[in-house]
């Protein structure tokens, strides 16, 4: 007998735990199904930073409400996720970097972000250990980051304790229509019967878009990170580059994390494998020069994880017009971790209710299937007239049970 769920969502990473989370707290009792463990891909392999800035702008919105949720995640999830509110820097060498990012730093000061550029004095008022070659960083003081694995698993023990089921070590193979509508899933080992399932997928978005005869133009990119032993406390901020060559923090027990591209990941995932004997070092040698004090720190471990690259480099959220009862939630671009708490939000929201309390307009299905400038429907905040259709309006089943 096929058991029966709410609300399918497909991936126990950090967005499959959130939205559980949001929508077990309105009272649904949603099923996550994850094909390894829990937290298992990008959402445990990622460096915990949870940035505004240097975003797409269209992001921005989003990002800036995520921080105010994180500001109060250890009380709603009841466990310390080691958030650190104390700015990011990103560091320049040159003129021409310092000229790029002041350019960049107006367009996100335009749309309300709290950013500033910051000369080689102001920075070491800040953060003492940087480099000789550094000649300034932009500068913003809401950013921050946090344990990775400590918020996915606080999202996963919240959504359980409110009724949300897992399967873990349990793979969906297949996604069951009825005239183009959700009906059900199918995993190795079970059929969960739904009219709603959540693509919640990582990396693997575009597999599950396929199964309801859907395509996404997403691909995996690599990415790989190392952590050193730990060492006394230096510095608490988020550190970047001006061109996004790496980026690092240090960790609350004094490890330091550091992630990079060094421009041959395209290369290397055709291989099928990292090369962390070629990327490690690359990333050190850059951290080194930018914080000497290092230099006789030891890496401990290295790893890599895949990125859901989407084409425009902007998450896929919302209903599927084509397929009622199918809802995106994929497609992060390598930079999700920090909008997760907003994302848990806003899919929770539009499951429930059939809009959103902030616009998700930007991120819709339809841009790809239909293009840019076609609205797009029952996506943003505004009330939608083709919500109906594709909606289940989970709040109002809830009432009639
Ligand atoms: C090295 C690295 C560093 C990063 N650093 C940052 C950072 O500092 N800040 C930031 O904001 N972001 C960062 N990111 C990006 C961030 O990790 C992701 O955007 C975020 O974790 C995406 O979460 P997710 O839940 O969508 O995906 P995932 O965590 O990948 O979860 C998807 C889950 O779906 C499961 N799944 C897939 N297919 C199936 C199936 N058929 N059946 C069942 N389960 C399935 C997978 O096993 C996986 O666990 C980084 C990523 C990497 C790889």
């Amino acid at each position: 007998m096929p058991e029966k769920a709410d609300a399918v969502i497909i991936g126990g990473g950090v967005m499959g735990c959130a939205i559980a989370y949001n929508l077990a707290k309105e009272g649904l009792k949603p099923v996550v199904i994850e094909k390894s463990d829990i937290g298992g891909e990008a959402s445990g392999a990622n460096g915990g930073g949870v940035r505004q800035s240097a975003r797409n702008l269209k992001e921005m919105h989003l990002a800036m409400e995520s921080i105010q949720i994180y500001g109060q995640l250890c009380e709603e999830l009841d466990i310390d996720v080691e958030y650190v509110r104390e700015g990011n820097l990103r560091l320049c060498t040159s003129e021409e970097e310092l000229e790029t990012m002041r350019k960049s730093i107006e367009n996100q000061k335009a749309v309300g972000l709290e950013l500033e550029m910051l000369d080689r004095k102001q920075v070491l008022e800040i953060n003492p250990h940087i480099g000789e070659k550094i000649v300034g960083a932009s500068f913003c003081p809401t950013d921050g980051h946090v344990n990775p694995f400590l918020v996915t698993y606080g999202f996963f023990k919240k959504a359980k304790s409110k009724g949300a089921r897992f399967f873990t070590h349990e793979e969906v193979k297949d996604i069951h229509l009825r005239k183009s509508k959700v009906t059900g899933v199918v995993t190795d080992k079970n059929t969960f019967e739904t009219d709603l399932v959540v693509n919640a997928a990582g990396v693997a978005g575009r597999k599950v878009a396929n199964m309801v005869g859907l395509d996404l133009p997403m691909r995996p990119v690599f990415s790989e990170a190392l952590i050193t032993e730990p060492y006394p406390p230096l510095f608490k901020q988020m550190i970047g580059h001006a061109k996004g060559l790496f980026y690092g923090r240090q960790t609350a027990h004094g490890s330091f994390f550091w992630g990079g591209f060094v421009g041959t990941e395209q290369f290397i995932h055709r291989q099928g494998k990292p090369l962390f004997h070629f990327i490690g070092p690359a990333i050190s040698r850059m951290v080194i020069d930018y914080f000497p004090i290092l230099k006789d720190l030891n890496v401990i471990r290295m790893w890599s994880g895949l990125i859901a690259q989407m084409s425009d480099g902007l998450p896929v959220l919302g209903f599927s017009e084509e397929v009622p009862g199918f809802v995106f939630a994929t497609g992060f671009s390598g930079h999700g971790f920090g909008l997760a708490p907003i994302i848990g939000r806003v899919i929770s929201e539009l499951i429930m209710d059939c809009q959103t309390s902030i616009s998700i307009r930007d991120f819709c299905y339809s841009r790809f299937s239909k293009g840019r400038d076609q609205e797009c429907s029952c996506q943003g905040n505004a009330v939608c007239t083709t919500v109906t259709a594709v909606c289940p309006n989970k709040r109002e089943w809830l009432k009639s049970i």
